[in-house]
């Protein structure tokens, strides 16, 4: 935050355009910096005003959005962030050591009166153990169990000591101490129209409200929104559904583990609409079995299974089924109309990478050529302030670039 205020406080000193927009005065670096902590209200406002300014201007198509998330570090570092599983271990390990030091102050005590003189006292003697540091190790099982209380009371798994709603995400084996930032991208100029700043590593949950957000910015009745599998959700993609967004998911790939084994996963096999089958790799049509499944997570499932009698004569049946299995069964998702589920469509194909690359776009600007990959405040309200400036920087040199600069005074003007 210093390091960035500094630089904004040298450019008001340099910038010819800045310093004809300051009209004079010179803020210091504690001024800017106070002023981004204490108006993320306002920034939002400015975000929101400035998505209504470009709907105004007709820049954004009001039919299409995409949703991504990318993580962005936070003022925490990964050392100040525990996790219940390191917590409960710790106390595991804690308790272990105490009882030890227990036992071996007990045979400490025992062998003095034993043997050794009374004028030694076992304090003095290196390595050995001593009531105060026992006492040490019972102070720091307080606090461990302290804790974990405190985090099975609220319903956490994660316990930050220096910014109380920093995480750690983790995404294909690599762990942010930080924040995931959700965009809803309108695909017309691939203008922001929403976003989100939350703490939760996994994008599941959030595909309505992003959505939902994304609707209320545009202005519109309907809209139809791609995400990718990490949004896969039953219950968003039915409250998706409620509210006339139509969402485009790819179930989310429950194949690692068919795939490690060599196995075909849920994508090999090609639903078709006219017929409610699925076509398996080996030209065998799967119907559907009476009766649906709840899963998990309380999502009904229908079951689509194929002929013993084909899969046992299958010469694919190696790559398909494991050993004892006499057919192969796919799971659809049968709580109502949803394209990405109900089958392949231009939009949700699996390997079809279009729809999210619109959204990559702005991630990709923000973080590589404005290099902002990092939260400088502290608290949600002050990070999703700073997020809207980020937002609001995004867009508008992006109109910038669309319209030109002369172009925009003219929009604006007209
Ligand atoms: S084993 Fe059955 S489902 Fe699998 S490819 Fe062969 S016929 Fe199709």
């Amino acid at each position: 935050m210093r390091e960035c205020s500094h630089s904004l406080k040298r450019e008001a000193r340099r910038n010819l355009e800045l310093i004809w927009l300051l009209r004079g005065p010179v803020p210091g670096y504690r001024t800017i910096a106070n002023f981004r902590k204490e108006n993320g209200a306002a920034l939002k406002a400015a975000n929101r005003d400035f998505v209504f300014l470009a709907r105004a201007l007709h820049l954004l198509g009001g039919e299409l959005v995409a949703i991504d998330s990318a993580f962005f570090r936070g003022d925490a570092s990964k050392a100040s962030i525990t996790t219940q599983r390191k917590l409960a271990e710790r106390l595991r390990a804690l308790e272990c050591d105490i009882e030890a030091y227990a036992n071996a102050l007990e045979a400490n005590d025992a062998a003095e009166a034993a043997q050794m003189p009374s004028s030694i006292d076992c304090k003095d003697i290196r390595g050995l153990p001593t009531p105060e540091k026992l006492a040490a190790l019972m102070a720091r099982r307080t606090r461990t169990k302290a804790d974990l209380d405190r985090l099975e009371e609220n319903g956490e798994l994660q316990l930050s000591r220096t910014v109380a709603d920093a995480r750690l995400l983790t995404k294909g084996g690599h762990t942010v101490a930080g924040y995931n930032v959700q965009l809803a991208v309108d695909e017309k100029h691939k203008l922001i129209v929403a976003s989100e700043v939350v703490n939760d590593g996994n994008d599941s949950g959030q595909l309505y409200a992003m959505a939902a957000a994304a609707k209320a910015a545009l202005g519109v009745a309907t809209l139809t929104a791609v995400a990718d599998a990490g949004y896969y959700n039953g219950e968003t993609l039915k409250a998706c559904e409620a509210d006339a967004v139509t969402a485009y998911v790819p179930p989310a790939e429950r194949n690692q583990r068919l795939a490690a084994q060599g196995r075909f996963g849920r994508g090999e096999f090609h639903y078709d609409a006219d017929t409610d089958a699925y076509l398996c790799p080996a030209g065998e049509r799967l119907k559907p079995m009476n009766g649906r499944k709840q899963d998990a997570a309380g999502k009904l499932q229908i079951r689509y299974a194929a002929r013993v009698a084909a899969c046992g004569s299958c010469s694919l049946r190696a790559a398909c089924l494991t050993e004892k299995a006499k057919l192969r069964i796919v799971y659809r998702w049968g709580g109502g109309r949803c394209r990405a589920a109900s089958g392949p469509d231009a939009r949700c194909r699996r390997n079809d990478a279009t729809p999210f690359r619109r959204v990559e776009h702005p991630f990709g600007t923000l973080k590589c050529r404005a290099g902002y990959r990092q939260f400088l405040l502290r608290g949600f309200d002050k990070v999703r302030g700073e997020c809207s400036l980020m937002v609001l920087s995004y867009n508008f040199t992006r109109i910038l670039s669309i319209f030109g600069i002369q172009g925009f005074i003219a929009s604006l003007a007209k």
